[in-house]
């Protein structure tokens, strides 16, 4: 008798307990702590910063092939006059080179590429390190503006037959031409549709900063597909002549040495920065010192990225540190990245000139962790308790009978 009335209770506790375990799953929920782990990879990873040799790179430059008004020896030798390593000579649908090679003239390393925009309204992309280009695949008349279904559709379907018949280095040109027309969205589609290795990102600045919206469209993108699909920016000059176009804006590659190779690796790896000497819209300025950096580091336990920069005798410059839309989130050779999501960039500009870093990629990690005692403990102590309860509740009976059965 006493048995089962212990047994009862304690069944009776149990069941209180599980069935107030089920009806509050909004408390047992509440009971976990949201632990973040934030893990970091940078496109400057595998830079010797001790060892580098930086390159002065333009990927975008037109020569008398197309609408050029010089010719690829002027060309070149006006970069050269600048202080450029790298040109890419990149006509429309034309080629004013015939492969990529050393100029023995200047030592510059010139690159074979071509801009296609196979309609007026066609998106115009750069295929560099390559000279094929069939006028089978678009229409040649690239000048001709017509109302086309293939506008919407012709850079697509280029950059897929780049991708698949080249080993081209593939980005876009100056998208800001194009925003409008185009709409945000067919962007996330393009970068959404090819990979990081077919269609490597966008030009951010192109001549003197002729479409500022740009940076704007990158950190949107950069937004929406920052980890997992990296988006490089890139500088160009889009030089149409050899005189006013040279140098206006540019890539500054790292590379171990001056070959074809290390030039292909650093874009593809993006260890590179893009600098303009025109941070406001179509106004150069060609006198201030370009901001150099030194060196950056990455404290993995301390979850920071330390960049060493200077500009001409400045030790110190400002150093921006960019998230997503474009959000400045701090300011200073450190950011502390731990709170981050997405991306996150640095630029350092000053006096009219500017230089980008690539995006630092973050990647969330978010582990749920009970703060409370797991709940088959608290099973296990629940029945014992009613067991506890149990005997007294029979201990107190028991006696209320004896006093009974002496009354
Ligand atoms: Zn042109
Ligand atoms: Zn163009
Ligand atoms: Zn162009």
């Amino acid at each position: 008798m006493f048995l089962v009335g212990k047994f009862i209770i304690s069944i009776i506790f149990v069941l209180a307990l599980l069935t107030s375990g089920q009806n509050s799953a909004a408390l047992l929920s509440a009971s976990t702590d949201t632990i973040t782990f934030t893990r970091i990879s940078s496109p400057y990873e595998n830079i010797d910063w001790d060892n580098i040799t930086r390159l002065k790179a333009n990927l975008h430059s037109h020569t008398t092939a197309s609408d050029g008004s010089a010719t690829l020896q002027q060309m070149i030798d006006a970069y050269y006059a600048q202080g450029f390593d790298v040109v890419a000579i990149t006509d429309h649908h034309a080629f004013g080179t015939d492969a990529t090679h050393y100029d023995a003239g200047t030592g510059m390393l010139i690159i074979q590429g071509v801009e296609i925009g196979c309609w007026c309204g066609c998106h115009h992309f750069n295929a560099i390190f390559t000279d094929d280009y069939d006028v089978e695949w678009c229409s040649p008349n690239w000048t001709m503006c017509d109302d086309s279904p293939w506008t919407r559709d012709c850079a697509r379907n280029m950059i897929r037959r780049y991708y698949e018949y080249t080993d081209a280095i593939i980005f876009l040109n100056h998208p800001g031409r194009h925003l409008q027309q185009y709409g945000f969205d067919w962007y996330v589609d393009i970068f959404d549709r090819f990979s990081q290795n077919q269609l490597i990102g966008l030009e951010v600045f192109n001549q003197a900063n002729r479409h500022p919206e740009d940076l704007q469209l990158w950190d949107d993108l950069l937004t929406i597909f920052a980890p997992h699909r990296p988006i490089w920016g890139l500088g160009n000059d889009d030089a149409h002549n050899s005189t006013t176009h040279i140098g206006l804006s540019y890539n500054q590659l790292l590379v171990p040495s001056n070959t074809i190779q290390n030039v292909r690796n650093s874009i593809t790896n993006a260890e590179f920065f893009f600098m303009t000497r025109s941070l406001e819209y179509r106004n150069p300025n060609w006198t201030n010192p370009m901001p150099v950096v030194n060196s950056i580091n990455i404290n993995r336990q301390n979850f920071t990225i330390t960049v060493d920069a200077s500009i001409g005798d400045t030790t110190d410059p400002e150093i921006r540190w960019i998230s997503r839309y474009g959000n400045l989130v701090g300011t200073g050779a450190t950011i502390d990245f731990s709170e981050l999501r997405g991306f996150v960039r640095f630029e350092i500009r000053a006096g009219g000139v500017g230089k980008f870093s690539q995006p630092f990629m973050l990647y969330t990690f978010e582990m749920e962790v009970p703060n409370r005692l797991p709940l088959w403990l608290g099973l296990a102590g629940g029945i014992i308790f009613a067991f506890i309860i149990a005997d007294i509740v029979i201990y107190v009976d028991r006696k209320k009978r004896k006093k009974t059965r002496k009354t």
